[in-house]
């Protein structure tokens, strides 16, 4: 009998469920164990808590529970049933786990904390589950969260789109920037699909927002103006955003002019796309001879790259005085570079020059932007793309969403 009362403990059940039989099959690494109750115990109704009698049981149902040693262990049980002269004939709640699930709360726990931490494959391998399995309990986990989640204040927002599957499909992502989690996730990167949120807030909370940290989207900038009130002295194009498109501008004058050199026999361009990537701080080691040899050139590229360090001074200054002379003299340089895709990005700023130094005002913080975005890119490397757009969403939500995943152990609540 001690290897009943061990099992007892090692599933953490509740009196009255007692475990009746164990089997341990070597050659399979598995454990079953069946659980059962007294005679005569009675149940409470799971609608309205009232005692009663059992009816009758549903037939034997199998959960898989954390693994004893390295042996997959699964919990057998038939389930009883009560009928209850208010709500009719209902399965009671049963303490290891939720109504219809597959896994005992604990596993179910469990396979959340390794979720959080790997990438979808590695967990499977951890819990020895399958695929399919993987999602499911990440997806209810997520379901469960968002169920739960409170509407709260937010002061400062951060507005961005995103693209799966190489610019195929979009989505706009709402972050609280101050908590650094993902608050919506709009279908699509129009109006609409951030207009969608702000419609979705109290009158309180649009009053609490500060400050909205967005790309250059005219779309973003729309929304926030028929939505937040006094939405220009909020929206903020902060460094992260002006920087995009800059590093965007840097590598369309590289490509053009690549190819130009590349007809001509001259191949310095070539695999030189990294620089697009790094602010003069971050180049790596194995590229600081091509990069100085580079800087150094008469190259447009050079030029762009230098305009683009340029203006991300301007987010160092303390006074909004000595920024606003820099920017003075970085418009002119800018606009006077003659190339296109610089001058481009320099006439949307001006267009747009009161939000860019709303930044002085509110100083909300970049490097959050810049965090969350770099953790869906992650989310996003390790699916490969998720071609499926309804499995990248669960995935932000899961890791991102801050949101309370677990499920409830019912003996406590
Ligand atoms: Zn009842």
């Amino acid at each position: 009998m001690r290897d009943t009362d061990l099992y007892r403990h090692l599933l953490g059940l509740e009196s009255p469920w007692t475990v009746a039989k164990v089997d341990l099959s070597v050659s399979t690494q598995r454990v079953d164990v069946a659980v059962e109750h007294p005679k005569g115990q009675k149940w409470p109704c799971p609608v309205c808590g009232d005692l009663l009698p059992v009816y009758d049981h549903s037939e034997e149902r199998v959960w898989r529970h954390l693994d004893s040693c390295q042996f997959q262990t699964f919990l057998h049980a038939r389930p009883p049933r009560v009928q209850c002269p208010k709500d009719g004939v209902h399965q009671v709640r049963l303490p290891w786990a939720e109504p219809k699930a597959r896994f005992t709360l604990l596993f179910e726990r469990l396979a959340i904390d390794v979720m959080q931490v790997t990438h979808i494959q590695a967990a499977r391998q951890i819990l020895r589950i399958s695929w399919d399995v993987a999602w499911h309990i990440l997806s209810r986990a997520v379901q469960r969260g968002l169920q739960r989640k409170e509407p709260r204040l937010i002061e400062h927002l951060g507005v961005d789109e995103k693209s799966i599957a190489r610019g195929q499909r979009y989505f706009t992502l709402v972050c609280d920037l101050d908590l650094g989690t993902v608050e919506h996730i709009g279908d699509g990167r129009d109006k609409r699909s951030f207009e969608t949120y702000l419609e979705s807030l109290t009158d309180e909370q649009l009053a609490a927002i500060t400050a909205i940290a967005m790309d250059m989207h005219e779309a973003y900038f729309q929304a926030a103006l028929a939505k937040v009130p006094d939405a220009e002295r909020k929206i903020v194009y902060d460094l992260y955003h002006i920087t995009q498109h800059m590093t965007g501008a840097v590598d369309q004058v590289r490509r053009t002019e690549h190819k130009v050199l590349a007809e001509e026999g001259d191949n310095r361009l070539a695999r030189t796309k990294y620089m697009r990537l790094y602010g003069q701080e971050r180049v790596p080691r194995k590229y600081w001879a091509s990069f100085y040899l580079l800087r150094k050139s008469d190259l447009r590229t050079a030029k762009a790259w230098a305009l683009k360090e340029n203006l991300r001074r301007l987010w160092r200054y303390k006074r909004l005085s000595a920024a606003s002379s820099h920017w003075k003299s970085w418009y002119f340089w800018a606009t006077h570079c003659r190339l296109d895709p610089v001058v481009k990005v320099a006439k949307m700023l001006k267009a747009r020059l009161p939000q860019v130094f709303n930044y002085f005002i509110h100083r909300v913080t970049n490097a959050l932007s810049e965090g969350i975005n770099s953790k869906v890119e992650v989310i996003k490397n390790a699916a490969r793309g998720f071609r499926n757009a309804e499995r990248f969403k669960i995935m932000i939500w899961f890791r991102l969403g801050g949101l309370d995943l677990y499920p409830v152990t019912h003996g406590k609540s």
